[in-house]
C-alpha cells in the first residue's frame, strides 16, 4: 500500500506519516512535505523520482503526471486497468493526503494583490484530490488534518479502510474542492479589471460576477417554519465575525427554524447599540427594546413594554449576562437567550432550566458600527425560483441629518429618544410605528398593511402594559401618507415624531403637527423591512 502526501499546512503530517509507516505503508511526497518527513527520519520517495520528471515552474507542475494520476485513477477490479499500470510501470497510490495552497487565507489578508492570489491557486492538489475521490472504491483521500486520527485508527484496526469510510472521505474531498473553487470564482469575479493596479489590492464589487458565495450546512433542522416543512440551516462559507452563525450553544434544546430566524432578528438589533441594551423578539419583531446602566436594567425595561408578548421570547443582550440579569430573565418562559458572555453564576441559574437555549456570540470586533467588516453585508430573499440580493440595511442616522419641520423644536431628551426609536424601527417589520421614552420602547406596532393600524396597535399595546404614553417620541419607518396616522400617535400622547418625509402630502402632515403643537423631524431615510 502506498500513500502520497502533499500538504501546504503541515500541522500533524509527521505524526500521521509515522503512523502510516509503522503499518508498512510506503510514503511518496512532494518537495516541501518530503523534506519535512525526511528530516523526521522517515523513508520517503520524492514524487520527482516516481514521475522521472523534476518539479518545475516554481512548483506549478509537481504531480501532474500519468505516473501519479494513473496510480490514483486505475480501477483495481478492471484487468485492463491493472495491465495498463503494469505496462507503463505505474504503482498504485492507495491513500492520498492533500491540503491545498491557502487561497482563502491569502485573499483574506488585507492588501493581497491579484498576483499573490493567482500564485495561491493550487492546480495539482485539486487534480489529485479529484482523481482519488472519483476512484473512492480503491483510494482513500484525506483533505483535512482532523481526519488523520480516525483514519489511522481504522487502518490500525483493520489494515484497510471500509467502503463507507472511503466514500465519506470522497464526499468531503469534493466539498472541499467545491469550496475552494467557489472561493476562487468569488474572488476573481468580483474584481473590477479596469481598476487593477499592479502591486495593489484590487477593487472588488460587492455583488461579484457569476458567483455569489457558497453556503455550507450547519445542521439539519427537525422541521421548518411549520412541522410539515423540511428544513436545514446553512451558513456562509466565510461568516462575518459577530454574526449569528458564529454563536456557540452552551445549553438547551436544539435550535428550531423559527428560533434561528428570531435569534437573528434579536441579535442584529441588539448589536447595533453601543451602550448596554436588551432586545426581546417574538415572531421576528422586537416586542421590547431598552437601554440601561446594566443588563438587568435594560432587561427590566424591555420586558415592561409588552410582558404578554415577551412570554416565550428570544432575549438578546449586548453585554455579558450576570447573576442579577439571569435571575430576572429566568422568572419568565424564555426560548432563547443570547449574549456575548455569561458569568459562571448566571450559567448556574440556567442549568436548572435545561430547555432554555443559551447562545454565546462575540460582538463584532469593531463595535456597533462594525456592520460586517465589509463581508457578507448582503441580504438575500428567496422568491419563486429566484433570489433577491441587496446590501444590508446598515444606514445609520446622525443628529445632523435630522431636519426639524415644525415650529416646535424637539428637546434634547426627545432627540435622544428619537434616535433610539429610529434605530429600533429599523428592526420592526413594516409598517413600523415605535413609541419610546427614556431609552425604552413603550409601544411597538409592527407588520400592518396600513400605517394607521400600526399606530393604533402600538398605542393599544402601551395601554395594555399600563405604560404612560405622555411625552413619548414616535418613529415611523416610512412617511405618513395622510395626517390620520399622525393624529393617532398624538392622541395617544406623543410629543415628538420622526419620519422620513417625502410624501405628496408632507405639507398636510406638517400642518397637522403644528396644529397639534408637537415637534416633527424628517430623517430623509426610509427603513422598510419585509
Ligand atoms: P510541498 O510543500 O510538499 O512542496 O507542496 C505541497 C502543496 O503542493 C500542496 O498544497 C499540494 O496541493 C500542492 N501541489 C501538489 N502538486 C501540485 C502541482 O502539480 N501543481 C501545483 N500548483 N500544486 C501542487
Amino acid at each position: 500500500m502506498n500513500a502520497l502526501l502533499s500538504v501546504s499546512d503541515k500541522a500533524g503530517i509527521v505524526d500521521f506519516a509515522r503512523g502510516l509507516r509503522a503499518l508498512g505503508i510506503g510514503l511518496i511526497s512532494t518537495g516541501g512535505t518530503a523534506r519535512l518527513l525526511q528530516d523526521a527520519g522517515l523513508p520517503v520517495t520524492e514524487v520527482a523520482e516516481v514521475t522521472g520528471f523534476p518539479e518545475m515552474l516554481d512548483g506549478r507542475v509537481k504531480t501532474l503526471h500519468p505516473k501519479v494520476h494513473g496510480g490514483l485513477l486505475a480501477r483495481r477490479d478492471v484487468p485492463a486497468h491493472v495491465a495498463a499500470l503494469k505496462q507503463h510501470g505505474i504503482d498504485t497510490i492507495d491513500l492520498l493526503v492533500v491540503n491545498l495552497y491557502p487561497f482563502e487565507a491569502t485573499v483574506a489578508k488585507p492588501g493581497c494583490t491579484l498576483e499573490d492570489a493567482i500564485e495561491n491557486i493550487d492546480i495539482g492538489g485539486p487534480a489529485m484530490v479529484r482523481s482519488a475521490a472519483k476512484n473512492w472504491k480503491d483510494v482513500g483521500v484525506l483533505t483535512d488534518a482532523a481526519q488523520y486520527g480516525p483514519v489511522l485508527e481504522e487502518l490500525r484496526a483493520n489494515r484497510k479502510l471500509s467502503d463507507k469510510t472511503r466514500f465519506g472521505l470522497a464526499v468531503t474531498a469534493f466539498n472541499r474542492i467545491a469550496d475552494y473553487d467557489g472561493a476562487i470564482s468569488d474572488y476573481l469575479s468580483a474584481i473590477e479589471f479596469d481598476a487593477v493596479q499592479p502591486g495593489q489590492a484590487p477593487q472588488r464589487s460587492l455583488f461579484g460576477g457569476q458567483s455569489n458565495g457558497r453556503f455550507v450546512k450547519v445542521q439539519d433542522l427537525r422541521y421548518g417554519e411549520n412541522p410539515h416543512q423540511q428544513a436545514a440551516f446553512y451558513r456562509d462559507l466565510y461568516p462575518a465575525p459577530g454574526s449569528l452563525v458564529t454563536a456557540r450553544q452552551l445549553q438547551g434544546k436544539e435550535l428550531s427554524y423559527n428560533n434561528i430566524a428570531d435569534a437573528d432578528a434579536a441579535w442584529e438589533c441588539v448589536k447595533s447599540f453601543d451602550t448596554p441594551a436588551c432586545v426581546i423578539v417574538k415572531h421576528a419583531n422586537p416586542c421590547g427594546v431598552a437601554l440601561g446602566k446594566d443588563p438587568l436594567e435594560a432587561y427590566s425595561k424591555a420586558f415592561q413594554t409588552d410582558p404578554t408578548s415577551a412570554f416565550g421570547g428570544i432575549i438578546a443582550f449586548n453585554r455579558a449576562v450576570d447573576l442579577a440579569a439571569a435571575q430576572a430573565v429566568s422568572k419568565q418562559f424564555v426560548e432563547v437567550l443570547m449574549a456575548p458572555g455569561f458569568t459562571p453564576e448566571a450559567l448556574e441559574v440556567f442549568k436548572a432550566k435545561a430547555n432554555v437555549r443559551v447562545l454565546e456570540i462575540a460582538l463584532p470586533p469593531g463595535g456597533a458600527s462594525d456592520w460586517d467588516n465589509g463581508r457578507n453585508a448582503v441580504d438575500a430573499k428567496r422568491v419563486g425560483s429566484g433570489l433577491l440580493m441587496q446590501t444590508a440595511d446598515n444606514r445609520e442616522l446622525t443628529v445632523a441629518e435630522l431636519k426639524v419641520v415644525t415650529t416646535k423644536q424637539p428637546t434634547a431628551a426627545e432627540l435622544q429618544d428619537l434616535l433610539f426609536a429610529w434605530k429600533v424601527a429599523k428592526y420592526v417589520k413594516s409598517n413600523a410605528i415605535v413609541f419610546c421614552k427614556g431609552g425604552m420602547t413603550i409601544g411597538v406596532g409592527a407588520g400592518q398593511m396600513s400605517r394607521i393600524d400600526s399606530a393604533r396597535i402600538a398605542s393599544i399595546k402601551a395601554g395594555n402594559a399600563k405604560l404612560s404614553m405622555q411625552g413619548t417620541v414616535v418613529a415611523s419607518d416610512a412617511f405618513f401618507p395622510f395626517r390620520d396616522g399622525l393624529d393617532v400617535v398624538v392622541d395617544a400622547g406623543a410629543t415628538c415624531v420622526a419620519q422620513p418625509g417625502g410624501s405628496m402630502r408632507d405639507q398636510e402632515v406638517i400642518d397637522a403637527a403644528n396644529e397639534r403643537g408637537i415637534a416633527m423631524v424628517f430623517t430623509g431615510v426610509r427603513h422598510f423591512r419585509h
